[in-house]
């Protein structure tokens, strides 16, 4: 089978228990999901997603891997929405390089493939994640826009491992803005709750992605675009 790849570029992990490890990552194109503050909305939104995009085989995703990435750097694949493709034979492809692969998804549908490492972001007010992958998470990002984001992300999370870590992270245009009333609800809610832990997407003040030529470039409103529609 042939994936299809939206971007794909080397830089590193920006958030989560992973933050600041070398990544290549493979962002998948393909998501019904319509968060209204999506910032890879060039996967999914008629106004942002691209002509065409690359298909590629697992194996040419690897030699793509091995030819831009050193021996150590872990892949990301994200997306989109990754979980909706059979990804076995891809991360087959990774382990056999030597990579760790990570998975960053939001739950809903069956996982397939061997993933090192799951990160699963719920997305409540779209369809929730699946039990079956709760259970398969390494971590979890509950994307706060309005701090009632946080109980609804957590009412998502039946059955996951004990030691799974659960993050709060301000969404970007929230972050961006210093919204008191997002950084301050996950402030008080981690103090209540030593489980939970505050977030922050690093990459994103260090614009680390956008130093690999692959990546897009084009610009997409953070924070979503009520005049479109997200
Ligand atoms: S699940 Fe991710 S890729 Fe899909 S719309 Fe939401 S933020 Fe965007």
């Amino acid at each position: 089978m042939k994936y299809p790849v939206y971007e794909r570029f080397y830089t590193w992990q920006g958030e989560g228990v992973h933050l600041g490890r070398a990544a290549y990552f493979v962002r998948l194109y393909g998501c019904p999901q319509a968060c209204p503050w999506c910032d890879s909305a060039g996967t999914w939104h008629r106004d942002y997603r691209p002509d065409g995009v690359t298909l590629m085989t697992a194996h040419e995703i690897a030699q793509a891997v091995a030819a831009e990435s050193p021996d150590g750097a872990v892949v990301v694949i994200t997306g989109g929405e990754p979980i909706l493709f059979d990804l076995t034979a891809l991360v087959d492809a990774l382990h056999a390089l030597g990579r760790r692969v990570h998975l960053e998804t939001s739950g809903i549908a069956p996982l397939r493939g061997h993933l090192d490492w799951v990160t699963l972001s719920p997305k409540p007010f779209g369809t929730p994640p699946l039990p079956e992958v709760v259970q398969r998470a390494h971590e979890v990002k509950i994307i706060v826009h309005d701090p009632s984001d946080i109980d609804a992300g957590l009412a998502t999370l039946d059955g996951l491992p004990d030691d799974a870590v659960i993050w709060l992270h301000p969404e970007w245009s929230r972050a961006r803005e210093r919204d008191p009333a997002v950084l301050n609800a996950i402030t008080e809610t981690v103090k209540a709750s030593p489980r939970l832990r505050a977030g922050y997407q690093m990459h994103k003040l260090y614009r680390a992605d956008d130093l690999d030529a692959r990546s897009v470039k084009t610009l997409i409103p953070l924070g979503g675009n009520p005049t479109l529609g997200y």
